[in-house]
């Protein structure tokens, strides 16, 4: 249903693929609990279609960054469980108490100020343990003392403890063995102060995917969730086979014939050395395809056909080897005709993450679901 959208761009998310991959993994961890981690939008791929086939799925918790994205998704899905795993402000705590959203805690003052708020409202919190991120969470048994105390004082509960990991992704897995230590010695002396229903929850996909028995009561599902691979080495190691669910899609809107010496785009960098066709795609960096991009290849009829010249913020043009058609379907991310690109090409080729590149793809290309 392309109904409100005009123009010849588009992502394709398939939900079957994120059905699939929680699948996968729910077998894998042997039915713990699988968060899925919609933040940023489900990683760029739509956090309400995303969130909705995750459920269905199996997944039984919905983890996020940000109140807003709770909020946001609240209004949909009334009764399942909600985590904001980033810092939210204590302002903001009764406002998450009446949402039913379980915010992360870790500090003692937090507490304090949020508990002033509350004013009787029961607030849920998960207590974030910082075991070698060094981003957010409290470092020591002591902290985690002050911190309780606080809570025993106030409405707010502790329902769940979790950390997360630096460095689950990579080969050398010294420091993960040394973050799980500092976990489990921690939990160790802080166990009994806690309630004993408690959701305890330490792995990313990564964890997940190679400790799978490790995991305590669940795991924050992400980017595998989208099938994609958290490393070039968990992907050589495949623990589960994951489907990868975003395509990105454009048509040809302009194809002509240029002769030897004649330039292409901003700059005129881009010189033909004999007579070309050029292809023009109506994609550019206003869409997050980015000026990097170029010399990226895309498929069309199953041939990989290089960005050529700069790419400017709402085309970009192709060096094709004949006159197709207008019309005719690109594919920058996907399978067309039995050949790939991938997500890992495009990271490669920015010599950044796959993560990124589904996140700074922006809302002007439409995403459409199957
Ligand atoms: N848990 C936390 C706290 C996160 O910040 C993230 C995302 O970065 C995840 C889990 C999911 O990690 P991944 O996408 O590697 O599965």
């Amino acid at each position: 249903d392309k109904a409100g959208y005009h123009r010849d761009t588009w992502v394709e998310v398939d939900l079957d693929a994120v059905r699939h991959n929680v699948i996968e993994m729910k077998k894998h961890i042997k039915d713990k609990e699988v968060f899925a981690v919609v933040k940023a939008n489900a990683y760029g791929h739509g956090e309400l279609e995303v969130a909705q086939a995750a459920l269905e799925a199996g997944a039984t918790t919905l983890a996020v960054a940000v109140l807003d994205e709770a909020l946001r998704l609240r209004e949909h899905f009334k009764d399942v469980p909600i985590l904001v795993m980033g810092w939210t402000s204590p302002e903001y705590a009764k406002l998450a108490a009446e949402h039913d959203i379980v915010l992360t805690v870790f500090q003692t003052e937090w507490i304090e100020q949020a508990a002033r708020l509350l004013k009787g409202q029961t607030l849920s919190v998960h207590l974030k343990v910082d075991t070698g991120m060094g981003r957010i969470g409290i470092r020591s048994v002591e902290e985690a003392y002050d911190v309780i105390e606080a809570c025993e004082q106030t409405h707010v509960n502790i329902t769940g403890v979790f950390t997360h990991f630096a460095t689950a992704d990579e080969p050398d897995l010294k420091y993960y063995y040394q973050q799980m230590g500092a976990f489990k010695q921690w939990l160790k002396q802080v166990r009994s102060y806690l309630p004993d229903s408690l959701t305890i929850h330490i792995g990313n996909s990564a964890a997940s995917m190679r400790f799978p028995d490790d995991m305590f009561d669940g795991v924050r599902f992400g980017i595998s969730l989208y099938g994609l691979y958290p490393s070039e080495h968990v992907k050589e190691v495949e623990p589960i086979h994951l489907k990868p669910a975003f395509s990105l899609y454009s048509k040809l809107i302009h194809v002509k014939k240029i002769h030897k010496g004649d330039a292409i785009s901003y700059g005129a960098t881009y010189r033909a050395s004999q007579d070309e066709w050029i292809g023009t795609i109506p994609i550019g960096y206003g869409d997050g395809w980015i000026r990097k991009l170029q010399n990226f290849q895309v498929l069309i009829d199953g041939k990989r056909y290089p960005i050529v010249g700069r790419i400017c913020m709402d085309q970009c043009m192709v060096k094709l080897d004949q006159p197709y058609n207008v019309g005719e379907i690109v594919t920058l991310i996907g399978e067309n005709q039995g050949s790939l690109v991938t997500m890992d090409d495009a990271a490669k080729h920015l010599e950044t993450i796959n993560y990124e590149i589904p996140c700074i793809l922006g809302e002007r290309i439409p995403r459409f679901y199957k």
